[in-house]
């Protein structure tokens, strides 16, 4: 493939690129996005095989680890539940991060192509920060893969003057930076660069450890931003035009998600980045990870359930992380056709944050079939609740939790979160009395208006299912 026939392939991938993004932004055209997407990179990575760059045995190189890639990959998405994609998304985001390192330091140690003057220096200001970005990526993922699968705990850790320890890691990186940079030779180069690199993991690691449980959300769409970066930076380091604007669209689309997760959880952004939020001083919690009780629970039947959903005008239902670990949306569903039918309106309402990745509940509920006119946005339903008969919580906790408006001390105090306690009966479905992500009590389970239906969430909706169809 001639130079030019491989620049307008990487024109056509980019623009294929871009439409998938765009696809990307409502479910009805999400399929079309993905396709665009796929399209796109089927193109990016055969015009780079087959340009003018790779020769001799290098194409028999990349075949050999496309094919050990591409096998790996197919598998763990075959194996994967829906309920761990989080944590896959979390670890291939580390190894964009890691690509990144190695591309970074594989560049400085060719010698083949000669750099001088200026050009050396770009050279190894791109080398320098496309390592720098990878290594806090590939780290700080691996600290969110292990937060997310719980290897590793929500609690933030919260070093002594962590804020300091963050800002002489800074300046020993930049002082660093100047010593690499007027390094004569690779082996002289090679300390400052390997001394920033260990700095950049540690800080990968520090900045998600410290992380509070429910400000995760926001670190996870973070670190998909950083590995657009990262994977900009090695265009950069390979002079790959494609690589350096699909990563800065992967790099931008994430931090402007980061910056609606954040808006969502009524954060602030800089706060979160540097750390400790979401940790508070959560209360002891009884054993078992039980919340401490604050009240009357009122237990409830499932033909009970069946009984008020049927008597109801008006349904709202709260999707969270329990649905998506029991696979109840199919059942879900099932029940919304059966009570439309009887005339009852039911309306989805979904949290911006709710189960454990961006966009989670709407895949689900797409993935049934559910019509996207009655999935309601946060802000489009919330006010609709003192109007409804019956809110219905499938497997939801930190997303209904009063305790976010009611009390200032709460580690999730100022999230916005779905007031279903204003419907006149709420029903909770859950297996137990503990606690969400967030590790915080619950005081929606002791209302007055409040029923608790414990049991697996498909299980559960199944028995109400059939109550209903009696
Ligand atoms: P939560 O984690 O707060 O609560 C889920 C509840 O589901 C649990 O309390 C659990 O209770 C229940 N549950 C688990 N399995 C089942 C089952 N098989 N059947 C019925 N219930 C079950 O989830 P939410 O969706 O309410 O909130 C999301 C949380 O995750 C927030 O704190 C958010 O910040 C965080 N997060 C979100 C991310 C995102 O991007 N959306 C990413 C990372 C974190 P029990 O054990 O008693 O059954």
């Amino acid at each position: 493939m001639t130079a030019s026939l491989s620049t307008m392939a990487y024109i056509g991938a980019t623009i294929l690129f871009i439409l998938s993004l765009g696809g990307l932004s409502t479910p009805e055209t999400a399929r079309r996005g993905n396709l665009f997407g796929m399209a796109g990179m089927a193109i990016a990575v055969l015009a780079t095989i087959l340009g003018p760059r790779v020769t001799g045995d290098g194409v028999a190189y990349i075949v050999v680890a496309l094919v050990i890639g591409g096998a790996i990959g197919l598998l763990a998405a075959k194996k994967v539940q829906m309920t761990q994609m989080p944590e896959l998304v979390a670890l291939m985001h580390s190894l964009v991060g890691l690509a990144a390192c190695l591309v970074g330091f594989a560049s400085y140690v060719d010698t083949s192509v000669a750099f001088t003057g200026a050009e050396k220096v770009i050279h190894e200001v791109e080398i320098y920060v496309g390592i720098l970005i990878g290594a806090v990526t590939f780290s700080g993922s691996i600290v969110a893969f292990g937060k997310l699968s719980g290897k590793i705990g929500g609690k933030p850790l919260l070093l002594p003057g962590r804020h300091f320890l963050n800002l002489i890691a800074l300046l020993v990186v930049v002082w660093f930076g100047r010593e690499f940079v007027a390094a004569h030779d690779v082996s002289a180069g090679m300390t400052p660069l390997i001394v920033m690199t260990v700095i950049s993991l540690l800080f990968g690691i520090h900045m998600v450890m410290a992380i509070g449980g429910a400000d995760m959300p926001v670190v996870v769409s973070m670190l998909n931003s950083y590995s657009g970066w990262a994977a900009a930076a090695t265009g950069f380091m390979l002079s790959n035009d494609l690589l350096i604007v699909t990563g800065a669209l992967v790099g931008s689309s994430g931090a402007i998600l980061s910056y609606i997760m954040c808006r969502a959880m009524n954060r602030n952004f800089i706060s979160v980045i540097a750390g400790g939020f979401g940790g508070g001083a959560p209360k002891p919690k009884a054993e078992g990870g039980a919340a401490e009780p604050q009240g009357e629970v009122q237990p409830v039947g499932s033909t009970e359930t069946a009984e008020m959903l049927r008597e109801a005008k008006s349904v709202i239902i709260v999707p969270g992380y329990g649905m998506a670990v029991a696979q109840a949306q199919h059942t879900v569903f099932e029940i919304t056709q059966l009570l439309r039918e009887k005339g009852v309106d039911v309306r989805f309402a979904i949290h911006p944050v709710a189960g454990r990745m961006p966009g989670h509940m709407n895949v689900l509920l797409a993935e049934a079939k559910v019509p996207y006119d009655i999935v309601m946005e946060m802000d489009e339903i919330n006010a609709d609740f003192p109007e409804a008969d019956v809110s219905m919580v499938i497997g939801a906790n930190d997303i209904v939790n009063p305790a976010a408006q009611d009390d200032p001390s709460s580690p999730i105090a100022g999230m916005p979160v779905l007031e279903v306690w204003k419907a006149k009966t709420s029903i909770v479905m859950k297996r137990s009395m503990a606690s969400g992500y967030a590790g915080v009590d619950n005081p929606l389970f002791y209302k007055e208006n409040n029923r608790m239906l414990f049991g697996d969430a498909k299980k559960m909706l199944d028995e109400v299912l059939n109550a209903l169809r009696a």
